[in-house]
Formats: C-alpha cells, sequence, structure tokens
C-alpha cells in the first residue's frame, strides 16, 4: 500500500480508503493501493506546504539547485528501473518509457542550472535618485496537476521549475498512473528537499483536484490534462484571482506534399499517430494528403499498420503497447463508432485484440479511416487513442486551410522537399498550446 507525503512524512488519508493501480497490459497484475484522499488531506497538504515555504524561498537557489542535481541523479541511476515499472503501470513500450525517463532526468539537470540565472533587470530611471529593478520572487504555494499519459516527465517539468524559483509544491498525479509521481517524490526526499517543500496527495480530480484549485491558501495553479477539466480549473482559479498555467489536448496534423518522400511520410504518420498507443498530447490524428499522393500513401500505411507488433510494452520487440485503461478503450471504440456513422472508410484495424495474452490486457488494433471529410468529429476532437484520420487536399493552399479550421491545434508538421513550402507552413499553421 502507498501513502500519502506530507510534511516529509508518509501518511494515510483521513478517511482511510484505497483504490488499486492495475497494469493495463495486464490486469491480473496489481501495481499497487493507492490513497483516495479527501478534501481534508489536501488541506493539511497546503498549511504544510505554506508553512514550509518561506525557508525554502530564502534557501539560495544555488543550494536548491544542487537539491535538484542530486534528485536527476538519483533518477538516472535507477532509470532502467524507472522504466519498466512506467511501462507497468501507463503500458507504453520500454523505449517510450526510457525515453521519458530520460527526458525527467535532464529537466531535473536543466532546472537545477536555472537557479544560477534567476536574474532580475535594471530598468533605466528618468529621475536621478530612482534605482529601478526587478527581482524574480516565489509565488507561494503551487498545486501541480498532472495526467496519466507522461506520468513522470510531465510531473518534473512542473515540479523543477516551481522548486527552483522557491516556491513549495501540492501535487496530484492522475488516478490511473500515481506511482511514478510517487516514487519521483520520494526521490526528491532522498535528495535533500526539506519537509513540506513538495507535498504528494492523491485521490479524486473533483474532489483533491478541485481543492487543490480552489482553496484560498493556493497562490498558482499549474495543471496538464483535457481542454474540459482546464476550463473548468481556469474558471474556477478565476474566483480567486489565482495564476493559472495550462496545457491542455489539441487536435495535431501532419500535411504530406506531393513532393514528399512518402515512404518516410508514413513512418513519420505511423509513429507520430500510433507511438504511445495515440495517447500523447502531440500525437499525429489528422493527416492531410494532397489528392495525387494520396493513394499511394494510403496502400503503404496500410502495409505498415500491418506489421505493427502490438503487445506487452515490456517485450522489447513491442511497437505498441495497449490503451492505458478499461474507459479510455471504451472511449477509442466510440469514436471509431463515430467515425463510421459518419461515412469515413475505416481501412484497418478498429477493433479489440483477442486471445492468449490480449486477453489479459486493454489491445485495440490501431486504426485509420479514409474518406475523411474535415467537418466530421473524428477530424475535430482529439480521440486521444491510435485513431488516425486521412484527408485529401487539392493543393497545399487548401492543406493549409483545412488544418487551421478546427478549434484547437497544439503541435503540427508536414512532409515536403521544398524548403520555401516549409517556411510557409510555419508561418501559416495556426497551432497553440
Ligand atoms: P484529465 O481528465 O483532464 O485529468 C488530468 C488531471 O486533472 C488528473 O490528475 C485528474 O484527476 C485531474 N482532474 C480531473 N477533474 C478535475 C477537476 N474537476 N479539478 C481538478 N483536477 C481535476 O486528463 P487525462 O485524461 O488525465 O489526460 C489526457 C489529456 O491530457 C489529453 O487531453 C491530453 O491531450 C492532455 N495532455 C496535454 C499535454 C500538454 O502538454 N499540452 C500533455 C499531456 C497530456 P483524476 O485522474 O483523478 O481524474
Amino acid at each position: 500500500m502507498y501513502r500519502n507525503f506530507i510534511g516529509g512524512r508518509w501518511i494515510e488519508c483521513a478517511n482511510g480508503e484505497r483504490f488499486q493501480d492495475i497494469n493495463p497490459a495486464d490486469n491480473e497484475e496489481i501495481i499497487g493501493e493507492f490513497q483516495r484522499s479527501i478534501r481534508e488531506d489536501v488541506v493539511n497538504a497546503l498549511e504544510t506546504a505554506k508553512e514550509a515555504q518561506k525557508e525554502w524561498a530564502d534557501t539560495s537557489p544555488i543550494k536548491r539547485g544542487q537539491i535538484l542535481h542530486g534528485a536527476a541523479q538519483l533518477m538516472e541511476r535507477r532509470s532502467e528501473n524507472l522504466a519498466k515499472l512506467l511501462t507497468r503501470e501507463e503500458g507504453k513500450t520500454l523505449v517510450e518509457s526510457r525515453n521519458e525517463v530520460n527526458k525527467a532526468v535532464n529537466i531535473f539537470k536543466f532546472f537545477a542550472e536555472q537557479g544560477r540565472r534567476l536574474n532580475g533587470e535594471v530598468i533605466p530611471s528618468e529621475k536621478k535618485d530612482t534605482f529601478l529593478y526587478t527581482l524574480k520572487i516565489p509565488l507561494g504555494v503551487v498545486s501541480i496537476i498532472t495526467p496519466w499519459n507522461d506520468p513522470i516527465a510531465i510531473p518534473a517539468w512542473k515540479i523543477a521549475p516551481a522548486l527552483i524559483s522557491g516556491n513549495s509544491v501540492v501535487f496530484k498525479p492522475a488516478s490511473l498512473t500515481p506511482l511514478l509521481g510517487l516514487r519521483l517524490t520520494g526521490i526528491l526526499d532522498e535528495a535533500g528537499l526539506p519537509k513540506g517543500i513538495l507535498n504528494y496527495v492523491i485521490g479524486s480530480g473533483s474532489i483533491v483536484g478541485d481543492e487543490m484549485v480552489t482553496n484560498r491558501l493556493v497562490d498558482a495553479v499549474s495543471f496538464t490534462g483535457s481542454y474540459e477539466v482546464g476550463h473548468l480549473i481556469y474558471r474556477k482559479a478565476a474566483l480567486n484571482m489565482t495564476g493559472t498555467q495550462l496545457e491542455l489536448g489539441r487536435k495535431n496534423v501532419l500535411i504530406i506534399l506531393e513532393d514528399a518522400d512518402i515512404d518516410r511520410a508514413v513512418e513519420l504518420a505511423v509513429k507520430g499517430a500510433f507511438g504511445e498507443t495515440g495517447q500523447c498530447c502531440t500525437a499525429t490524428s489528422r493527416v492531410i494528403v494532397i489528392k495525387k499522393v494520396v493513394s499511394k500513401f494510403t496502400e503503404r500505411l496500410i502495409e505498415r499498420m500491418r506489421h505493427l507488433k502490438i503487445g506487452n510494452g515490456l517485450d522489447e520487440n513491442i511497437e505498441m503497447g495497449p490503451v492505458v485503461s478499461e474507459s479510455e478503450l471504451a472511449k477509442d471504440l466510440e469514436y471509431i463508432n463515430i467515425g463510421k456513422k459518419e461515412g469515413g472508410e475505416l481501412i484497418l484495424g478498429g477493433s479489440i485484440l483477442e486471445g492468449g495474452e490480449y486477453d489479459k490486457g486493454f489491445f485495440i488494433k490501431p486504426a485509420a479511416f479514409t474518406e475523411v471529410d474535415p467537418e466530421m468529429r473524428i477530424a475535430r476532437e482529439e480521440i486521444f487513442g491510435p485513431v488516425l484520420t486521412v484527408i485529401k487536399a487539392g493543393n497545399f493552399e487548401e492543406a493549409l486551410s483545412i488544418a487551421n479550421n478546427v478549434e484547437y491545434g497544439l503541435s503540427a508538421s508536414t512532409c515536403t522537399n521544398d524548403l520555401g513550402k516549409v517556411h510557409e507552413f510555419v508561418r501559416s499553421i495556426e497551432a497553440e498550446g
């Protein structure tokens, strides 16, 4: 059983309730039991963080950086073990997990050095005897709420900058993947982070997360997750005028022009759409292909998808792991149905994988739709699973117009050998977080 971490101690939640974290590739494996915390636990964590923050703010940023460096080293030493845990908890392949852990290590190394660069500015004054300058000062207590898909890298890129800047943190990872965040918390404790500076509370978003947003002790909220929850948090935090940082879900595009190397384009589309089982905020979920090359692209896409190795990510040969949970699998299947009903042509995949080890996990055949109209829901809404839509465009200008004609975009890419088109793409594409 895993506990919350508040004020430097591992403690049980106030109501003593727990929930289970299971391996999405092997549902018989229970990764652990975690606290189903309530508002009281959050208030305890926030008060503890408030109390501890002043001394941390007074600690030299160079010293704070040394602790972050120490944490990076511990993480690096344990990286293989952390990567395996990550695969067991979230389902991504070992290669993807190793990359994610490595990213977390590098984030800590980077922010450790930022301690030396918390510079202010000296500003010229109109008045002779006035010395104008700025200082970077901590915000205070920061609530950090993270999603399940990158359960160590995303907490790292929020916790490290908060800590180096002298803030204290209350951190809630997603209920589907609480273990990697707990390990990160333990590593920071081991590296010498003073008690009360990082507090880990696990529980549901609507209770624990809500308290972390609405409580008046919170000075800032940093959130990564879905657009819908981000929108809700933004509105709630505004009632207290609490600063909010949101990194949300989007609909990402890859434009393939007629002069592109189609084999490379297919490889990029497959990696972008089905890497991390499509459960990545920057996953490619729309490919817009110029009509002239669309059949060639589709044929090769089908061929490549047929050979994708799907299974338990602990097997080094696997290219795509399971979906993270039963509910996410149901969501993916629902979108596949919506796509069929809307008139999209499902050219491959889209059904549950059965037999052998597949029966123990949440495995799905990656899906690709052609004959997709840009107005269809599958072309406009984030699916967050291994579902790719292929849309035809007459020319580059039309492709750009389709790409930009969605409510939101986060990442975008293009395949072409024409450098001029690349520059035009960068200037014209609307993709922001
Ligand atoms: P989510 O459902 O929005 O949940 C994210 C976090 O918010 C979880 O910890 C969740 O807790 C918590 N939460 C839920 N309801 C809440 C509420 N009312 N108040 C406060 N917190 C609440 O997102 P997800 O399904 O975990 O993650 C997938 C989404 O994240 C996708 O949309 C993806 O694009 C996005 N994402 C964006 C980025 C980026 O950098 N832009 C990176 C990765 C992922 P529970 O787990 O307990 O529900």
